[in-house]
């Protein structure tokens, strides 16, 4: 087993860490719903990318049907 040689200060471990921390994601707005949205990925309300559609949005399911 590896045993380390020198103990890491708090002041190390602390400047190790200052770098740690999650940024805030950076949406942008979907130039055809308004909804934000992942930069280059495709819309996840509308389905559009690149002003056209590429996904086909899903019908809307009405769960208080009486189907079953
Ligand atoms: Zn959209």
């Amino acid at each position: 087993m590896a045993v380390q040689q020198n103990r890491v200060t708090r002041s190390r471990r602390n400047m190790r860490r200052s770098h740690d921390a999650l940024v805030a994601g950076n949406p942008n707005e979907c130039p055809n719903c308004g909804e934000l949205k992942r930069p280059h990925h495709v819309c996840p309300s509308c389905g559009h990318y690149n002003d056209r559609e590429v996904v086909a949005a899903a019908p809307a399911v009405d769960l208080d049907d009486d189907a079953a």
